[in-house]
């Protein structure tokens, strides 16, 4: 089969990750998080002190981007774990701390420029799955295969609920929702790369599928694309 790039974009909660994972499991392939690497600058942000209530002071993190280094390890159970200047941030970049301000920090054009070119490396020989909000439209434009995930805003509010009440964390379904649709309402409004549907995605709406539904409908698009490559 011929690598293909598979790029995942959609609105929080809709289960790109699970799929992407799942995708590249069984295809051999990367599997990228770009919206971890766009959570652990958030991290190195509010660590430094350059977040105050959700406003960020964006001059002083710009002069830092050179010093931060985001890098990807190989974790225990074969998924990849996301590292901080060499320290594992997987569980940290997670909570709610990061999820209140990511979205802040993810609309600094400096702060995407830094990392679209990581991730653009990352790609350079195919065989790559990356989820986030902006990998069809800028990331990879001629990604292969492009999917547009949604579903309806309380199963997306369930799901982030229950992922973060299994990791222990303190949190009210409310908060939740109101985390999710704040982000997505900045991640579709900003200047620089915001989340849209480009005319070549398929859509996926995945309120009612279950995953491996999911998955057979897109692994079978992707060995279509892939054979028709040559
Ligand atoms: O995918 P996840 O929900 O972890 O992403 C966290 C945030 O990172 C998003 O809400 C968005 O602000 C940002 N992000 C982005 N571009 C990407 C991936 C994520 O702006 N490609």
């Amino acid at each position: 089969m011929n690598p293909i790039i598979i790029a995942i974009d959609g609105y929080s909660s809709t289960g790109k990750s699970t799929l992407a994972k799942a995708l590249a499991s069984v295809l051999g392939y990367t599997y990228i998080d770009s919206g971890a690497m766009y959570r652990a600058v958030t991290l190195y942000a509010l660590r430094c002190g350059y977040v105050n209530d959700s406003v960020v002071k964006v001059d002083q993190l710009v002069t830092k981007l050179p010093e931060i280094n985001i890098s990807f390890v190989l974790a225990e159970d074969s998924n990849s774990e996301i590292c901080l200047n060499g320290e594992k941030v997987e569980s940290e970049i997670r909570g709610m701390e990061v999820s209140n301000c990511v979205s802040q920090v993810s609309a600094i054009p400096q702060v995407r420029e830094m990392l679209v070119a990581q991730q653009q490396l990352m790609g350079k020989k195919k065989a790559v799955v990356m989820d986030g909000r902006d990998i069809g439209s800028v990331v990879f434009p001629n990604a292969e295969l492009k999917l547009f995930m949604t579903a309806s805003e309380d199963i997306r509010a369930q799901r982030r609920y229950n992922e973060l009440i299994a990791k222990g964390s303190e949190v009210s379904i409310e908060e939740v929702k109101v985390n999710l649709s704040k982000r997505d309402y900045i991640d579709s409004h900003r200047d620089t790369a915001p989340l849209i549907q480009t005319n070549d995605a398929i859509v996926l709406d995945n309120s009612h599928l279950s995953q491996k539904e999911q998955l057979h409908w897109v692994l079978e698009k992707a060995k279509q694309i892939s054979s028709s490559l040559g």
